[in-house]
C-alpha cells in the first residue's frame, strides 16, 4: 500500500494509472476509520483495478463553532485498517497543500443544500463540494463511493457531478450500524456511556416512523410528532431537525409514501449525530 501526501505526486500517480488503462475507485474519508468506511472500501475494491482512499479532515466544511479541532484522528490505525481491505493508495494531504494561500474558489449546489443539514450548517456543503471536486481532480477516479448515512451529501455530490459533467460514477453505499442499531460514525467516539444510550433514540425514532407507516399512518406531522416525543424521552437530547421529505428534492412532504425519506439530526450532549431511513412498503412475502 502506498501513502501519498503531496497533491502533485498524487496527480502524477493517478495520471500514470490512467495511462496504463487502469480504472480507479476513490473513497473519500475524514479518517478515524471504522467498519462502515471499510465497507465503502470493499465496494470500491470490487468496482475498479486501483482503490484510492483519501484521509483529510477538511477545515472548510466545518463552521467556526464546530468540532474541526477536536475531530478524532488516528492515522496509524487508519493505515492498518486500509491495508486490511486491500487499499492500493492512501492520499493524505496537508491542509496547506489543499488550500494554499490565495485559494478562493467554491463549488456550490444551490437548492439541495437549502434543506436538512444545510439549514443548521451554513456553508457546510460548499466546503464538501469544493473538497470533493478537488479530490476528484487530484485522484482522477472513474468511480467514487459515498455512504447513504450522509444522505444529503450523497444527493448533493451526485447533483454536482451531473451539473458539472464530471465523468465519474457515484455509488451510494448502505448505512452500516452497530449491533444495537446506532449508525457508525467517527463522532460516536465523543459519546459517554450515558449519551451512547440516548444516541439510540435516532434509529428507534426512524423505526417508529417505518412502523407507523406500516400501520397505515400517512400524515407526516403525526409521525414527526411521535418521533420527537420518542427522542425527547431520552436524556441529553436536543433535536436539530426531523424531516420527512422527498428523496430527490429533499423538500418536506405532508404525506408519506413508498420511498419517502425520513432524516434527522440530534444533539446528544455536545455531539451532533445524523441518521435517516427511506420508507419501504411492507414485504408481503415475509
Ligand atoms: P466521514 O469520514 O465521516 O466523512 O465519512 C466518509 C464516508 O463514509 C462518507 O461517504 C460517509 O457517508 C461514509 N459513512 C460514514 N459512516 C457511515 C455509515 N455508518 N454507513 C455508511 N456510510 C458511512
Amino acid at each position: 500500500m502506498e501513502v501519498i501526501e503531496s497533491v502533485r505526486r498524487m496527480q502524477e500517480r493517478a495520471e500514470a494509472l490512467r495511462a496504463q488503462g487502469k480504472t480507479i475507485a476513490l473513497v473519500p474519508t475524514m479518517g478515524y476509520l471504522h467498519e462502515a468506511h471499510l465497507e465503502l472500501m470493499r465496494i470500491g475494491r470490487r468496482h475498479a483495478d486501483t482503490l484510492i482512499i483519501s484521509i483529510f479532515v477538511n477545515p472548510i466544511q466545518f463552521g467556526p463553532t464546530e468540532d474541526f479541532e477536536r475531530y478524532p484522528r488516528d492515522p496509524e490505525a487508519d493505515l492498518k485498517k486500509a491495508e486490511s481491505v486491500g487499499v492500493d493508495i492512501v492520499f493524505m494531504p496537508g491542509v496547506e497543500d489543499m488550500y494554499p494561500e490565495g485559494f478562493q474558489t467554491t463549488v456550490s449546489v444551490r437548492k439541495l443544500t437549502k434543506h436538512l443539514c444545510g439549514l443548521s450548517r451554513p456553508g457546510h456543503f460548499d466546503g464538501v463540494c469544493t473538497v470533493v471536486a478537488k479530490l476528484f481532480n487530484i485522484t482522477k477516479p472513474h468511480i467514487a463511493v459515498f455512504g447513504q448515512k450522509d444522505y444529503q451529501q450523497l444527493a448533493v455530490i451526485s447533483r454536482m457531478v451531473m451539473d458539472l459533467n464530471m465523468d465519474i460514477q457515484i455509488i451510494g453505499a448502505p448505512i452500516i450500524r452497530e449491533p444495537d442499531g446506532l449508525a457508525m460514525s467517527s463522532r460516536n467516539a465523543y459519546l459517554s456511556e450515558k449519551e451512547r444510550t440516548s444516541a439510540l433514540s435516532l434509529k428507534k425514532s426512524l423505526d417508529l416512523a417505518q412502523e407507523m407507516f406500516w400501520q397505515g399512518e400517512r400524515d407526516a406531522q403525526k409521525i414527526r410528532d411521535e418521533m420527537v416525543k420518542l427522542i425527547q424521552s431520552y436524556p441529553d437530547t436536543e433535536i436539530d431537525y426531523v424531516s420527512i421529505c422527498d428523496p430527490i428534492t429533499l423538500e418536506e412532504v405532508s404525506e408519506l409514501g413508498d420511498g419517502t425519506l425520513v432524516a434527522l439530526a440530534v444533539w446528544i450532549g455536545r455531539t451532533r449525530l445524523i441518521d435517516n431511513k427511506v420508507i419501504e412498503v411492507q414485504d408481503t412475502n415475509s
